[in-house]
């Protein structure tokens, strides 16, 4: 592979999605000279491409009915900035009787956010902060020997560019950087490798929220599931899901529908993924007709965008110095050294039964018993066996596969981002050797608010 060159930075941030950015973020902060490299022409991942405008994971309903915050850090800082010019929904505003962003109270703490201004935010905060961000850029080769990495190779509109740092950071979402490395990985369920569902999202405008509010109120019916039935008795819904998910962005009028799910792709697999890309769109506007005409609400809506990435909720999990089990989860273990953690629940679709959830059990049932605890996330488990400087930071961190669904979501990412970049101003090249408590105590000072510090009990 011919290089036309080469850039050196003190460190690479491999994807831009919310973990990356975080990354970078932090890591500029403290005096890193950083690039943050990503193959779309947008920062946010999966929040902007892929149509997710609304960011989970940083506030918790209490029992108090108050919309906690417990994320802080970069995270508030980009939410907050974001209320302030009236492009997100400050979740304690919502009225838990006219609910439009989930119905279910807790979910008013997902923070919806207009997606232009989300996006531009980002890379007022990369700016502010000194990163380097390559756009339209994708990591095709890492150089790795001797558990170190010493530059990736990325291809852009000036052909093939190597990238040196001391230290480099995979959130990539998919570990394609551990992948590149050889290093060791999990992917699905391990009896068979299938993976959760992934969604193609739309965003429809023209929406009566009181129609459609109105009647799953009245109906107790917040997901649609009795017209769901009677549709696919009458062989018109022909989708695998059994639920109508949908939640009001920023503008009153403004909805997000998640409700599509495609079975067995493999979000590594570019065939998989082309394939998901064409069907999903095809299905949204099918699915668009069937809102139209069947749902409240929906008959003068339009679509306003079908998301430009496919939804991949499932690809890679590596195999960090420590992997978060299952038990770890439930029993709220404490480390010495958690950087994150997430107070949400878990919601990691079955990969065939895609309205049914291992962990949560059938999401037809509105009353389903939730799990609700606090999954605290050591900084272990951000750090790839068999590498010095490498560290990982979103959905591919070392956690069990039941785990991942409450780790995935975007402010416990952003969190294990803020954590990696923090890490690295502090690694010198090796992040085994970082002093995690002056990791933990530096993070807080930043804002990060310390897991053990939450009210939640079990
Ligand atoms: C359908 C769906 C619905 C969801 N709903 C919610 C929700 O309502 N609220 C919520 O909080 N979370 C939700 N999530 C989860 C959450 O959005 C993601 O898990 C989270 O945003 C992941 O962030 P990340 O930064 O780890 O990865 P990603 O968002 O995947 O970002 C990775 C970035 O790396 C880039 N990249 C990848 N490979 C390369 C490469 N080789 N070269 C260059 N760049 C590369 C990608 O372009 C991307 O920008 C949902 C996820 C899905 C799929």
């Amino acid at each position: 592979m011919k290089t036309v060159r080469t850039d050196r930075y003190d460190f690479v941030v491999c994807g831009g999605g919310v973990a990356g950015f975080s990354a970078a973020v932090a890591a500029a902060r403290k005096g890193l000279s950083v690039a943050l490299v990503e193959r779309s022409g947008i920062l946010g991942g999966t929040a902007t491409c892929a149509g997710i405008n609304q960011l989970l994971g940083g506030r918790k309903l209490d029992e108090n009915g108050n919309h906690l915050r417990v994320v802080g850090g970069i995270f508030d800082e980009l939410t907050d900035k974001l209320i302030a010019e009236g492009a997100a929904i400050e979740p304690n505003t919502v009225d838990p009787d006219f609910n439009p962003f989930g119905w279910y109270p807790r979910m008013a703490s997902g923070i919806s956010c207009n997606e232009t201004a989300l996006k531009i935010k980002m890379d007022d905060m990369c700016r502010e902060a000194g990163v380097r961000v390559y756009f339209n850029t994708v990591i095709c080769e890492a150089d790795f020997s001797h558990a170190r990495l010493s530059a990736v190779t990325v291809f852009n509109k000036d052909g093939f560019v190597r990238l040196e740092a001391e230290s480099f950071a995979d959130c990539t979402g998919d570990a394609d950087v551990v992948a590149m490395c050889s290093l060791p990985f999990s992917k699905g369920r391990s009896e068979d490798g299938l993976m959760t569902p992934c969604s193609m999202e739309m965003h429809v405008e023209g929406v009566d929220a009181e129609a459609l509010v109105g009647y799953q109120n009245e109906h107790q019916s917040p997901k649609l599931v009795e017209i769901i039935e009677r549709l696919r008795r009458d062989g018109i819904w022909t989708f695998p899901s059994e639920i109508f998910v949908t939640v009001r962005l920023v503008e009153e009028d403004v909805f997000l529908v998640n409700t599509l799910r495609q079975t067995c792709i493999d979000g590594t697999c570019e065939e998989d993924v082309t394939r998901a890309l064409m069907n999903g769109r095809r299905d949204c506007l099918k699915l668009f007709g069937i809102m139209k005409e069947y749902f409240p609400g929906f008959a003068h809506a339009r679509i306003r965008k079908i998301a430009d990435s496919l939804g991949v909720r499932e690809t890679r999990r590596i195999h960090g110095v420590y992997t978060v089990s299952i038990e770890d989860a439930l029993s709220g273990k404490r480390f010495p050294d958690t950087v994150a953690a997430t107070t949400y629940n878990f919601d990691l679709p079955d990969p065939i039964r895609v309205s049914y959830d291992t962990m949560m059990g059938d999401a037809r049932n509105p009353n389903a018993t939730r799990k609700h605890v606090v999954i605290r996330l050591p900084y272990r488990a951000l750090l790839p066996v068999g590498a010095e400087n490498l560290i990982v930071a979103g959905r591919c961190i070392s956690v069990d596969r039941e785990v991942l669904g409450a780790a995935r979501i975007i402010g416990p990412a952003m969190m294990t981002g803020q954590a990696a970049g923090t890490a690295a101003a502090l690694a010198k090249g090796n992040f085994a050797s970082v002093d995690t408590d002056l990791l933990r105590t530096t993070l807080w000072a930043d804002g990060v608010l310390d897991p053990d510090t939450l009210p939640f009990s079990f």
